[in-house]
């Protein structure tokens, strides 16, 4: 992708406050399983991914956000700000602020149940003022006609769209129309294509002009202007892979904002993620700048 005129980045979309709790396996339906100590971190897809893009550096990153007036909000705001994100909060009175709680196995695998809250209060209206923007980054844990009017208005501003379409939901043309590049892993290509077991096939009936699918320890596939990419992963002893496609995603759309090639920056966007996979924590996992530079040599 060609650099946009304008480098900032907004992000629009969910912040919450991540209840996280490890045990030897994620709990099956009707199981209870006793877990180890709690902790607690700021995440949600939106703010994970606006610190992956202010982390990456080079795109100074600010994101539209709602946050109810409690406790919750405190951690969620300081994050952002410490990770030098510019956040535009919406402050939501009589809803809480959004919460996830996640349960991580000692393999790395995950599972999340979220209670949205003041999340669900976006508007397609809040969205601030665009200009100096290059490029939006959007995810599917706002309320769909938000999304959707963001992304449109975007398009008719001359910004950059860019869709993680997480959680999976079948999307409507109307949306699909105003995106530029979408990033979804595997079951995500699947519930939009409506084919399973075919990345080839179903990469190519997406209709957006790029589309991005990452396969976690198998690294990404992409296909741009229908030019197709691999990008494998680079190896790493995973402890927890929650927040490794929000960091793919923040840190994809920093180096296309920054003017890298697709492919480099689909290669630091690997490099990235499996950083992050290193250690626990959604923003607290996503490596910086420096640390990328220095572990890619
Ligand atoms: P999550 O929802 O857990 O954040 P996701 O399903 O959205 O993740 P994945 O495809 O699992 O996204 O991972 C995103 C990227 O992170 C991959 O494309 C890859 O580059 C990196 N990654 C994930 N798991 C590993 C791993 N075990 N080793 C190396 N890199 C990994």
């Amino acid at each position: 992708m060609s650099p946009a005129s304008s480098c900032c980045v907004l992000v629009a979309g969910s912040a919450n406050l991540d209840f996280v709790v490890r045990a030897s396996h994620v709990p099956a339906p009707g199981e209870t399983v006793l877990g180890r100590e709690l902790a607690l971190f700021p995440g949600g897809k939106g703010a994970n991914q606006a610190v992956a893009c202010a982390r990456a550096g080079g795109a100074p990153t600010r994101m539209l956000l709602a946050l109810g007036d409690d406790a919750h909000a405190v951690p969620i705001e300081r994050s952002l700000r410490e990770a030098g994100v510019e956040p535009h909060i919406v402050r939501v009175a009589d809803r809480a602020t959004g919460t996830a709680f996640v349960c991580v196995s000692d393999d790395a695998e995950n599972a999340i149940t979220v209670a949205p809250g003041a999340n669900d209060a976006l508007r397609g209206e809040d969205l601030p003022d665009l200009s100096g923007v290059g490029h939006l980054l959007l995810q599917l844990e706002s309320p769909l006609a938000a999304v959707e009017a963001w992304a449109q208005r975007a398009r008719a501003a001359g910004v950059r769209v860019v869709l993680n379409a997480a959680p999976a939901r079948p999307l409507p043309s109307s949306l699909l129309d105003a995106i530029d590049l979408l990033i979804v892993n595997e079951g995500e290509l699947a519930v939009l294509s409506g084919i399973d077991g075919d990345l080839d096939a179903a990469l190519a009936c997406i209709p957006t002009r790029g589309v991005v699918v990452t396969l976690g320890a198998h690294g990404c596939r992409a296909r741009l202007d229908g030019e197709h990419l691999h990008q494998p992963a680079f190896a790493v002893s995973a402890v927890d892979t929650t927040g490794a496609g929000d960091t793919f995603c923040g840190t994809l759309v920093a180096a296309l904002a920054r003017g890298l090639s697709f492919a480099a920056a689909l290669r630091r966007a690997c490099a990235a993620s499996a950083l992050a996979c290193t250690r626990a924590g959604a923003q607290a996992s996503v490596p910086s700048h420096d640390e990328v530079e220095r572990w890619l040599g």
